[in-house]
């Protein structure tokens, strides 16, 4: 177990390393509910889960002490979970395909809430990597400008990645620059609303400098600080 000390210290040092330049994720999956309610009272909100059982049963355990909780989900989603998350959650980074896309448009509207989400996109050389290629990405994000009728239940708010898990950093770099590439192009083909698609969620613990450097906004560390996953 971590102590509240140890916690504090990583919190702050990776919290000086972004130097405010980018939004921290604190991937607290597979972690004790204790290590997101100590990094709350630390000051830190934003958070991501990738198994949505898990992530209910942090949501529950800790709503009433961590009012302003955010949660950002980040991981594989199957469709028939959509509904378990659609009430509360405050993003979906990991959308990677069109019909996850409509469930949760479909589950949005169910709520009554229109659905933050980023969309994946796939820039890595990795088969166990997913998300749209850049080809489909463009293709859809034209298609859901065309129909704002029936997006009703989801809003876009920019694109996440993973880059491939390799020590070649020219090549991590190269990967972190396409999505900033295609995240401009995005904003200049006029097909989304630049005051909201704002975000390039990209860097984990073993790369958020490089993506730093590339022009992320949202880092999603969970290493880092709250140690080995088991
Ligand atoms: C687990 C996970 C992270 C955090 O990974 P670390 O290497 O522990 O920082 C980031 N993004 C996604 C999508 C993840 O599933």
């Amino acid at each position: 177990m971590l102590s509240k000390d140890e916690l504090a210290a990583r919190l702050s040092e990776v919290r000086a390393s972004l130097a405010g330049r980018a939004e921290l994720v604190a991937v607290s999956k597979f972690h004790p509910a204790d290590y997101v309610r100590l990094s709350y009272e630390l000051g830190q909100r934003l958070f991501g889960e990738s198994r949505v059982q898990e992530l209910v049963a942090k949501h529950e355990a800790l709503a009433a002490d961590c009012p302003d909780i955010v949660w950002h989900f980040i991981g594989p989603l199957q469709t028939n979970k959509v509904k378990y998350l659609a009430p509360f959650i405050h993003m979906i980074e990991s959308v990677t395909s069109e019909r996850l896309l409509e469930e949760i448009n479909r589950q949005g509207q169910r709520v009554g809430r229109r659905i933050p989400i980023l969309l994946e996109v796939y820039v890595a050389e990795e088969e166990t990597k997913s998300g749209f290629s850049p080809e489909k990405l463009l293709q859809l994000v034209e298609r859901i400008h065309h129909e704002p009728e029936h997006y009703r239940g989801i809003e876009l708010r920019g694109l996440m990645a993973m880059a491939s898990n390799t020590e070649d950093s020219a090549q991590v770099r190269g990967e972190f620059a396409r999505v900033a590439e295609l995240h401009a192009q995005l904003l200049r083909s006029g097909w989304v609303d630049s005051e909201r698609f704002t975000i390039r969620s990209m860097g984990m613990s073993g790369d958020y400098p490089l993506a730093l450097e590339e022009g992320a906004t949202h880092v999603r560390i969970g290493s880092a600080l709250f140690g080995e996953r088991h």
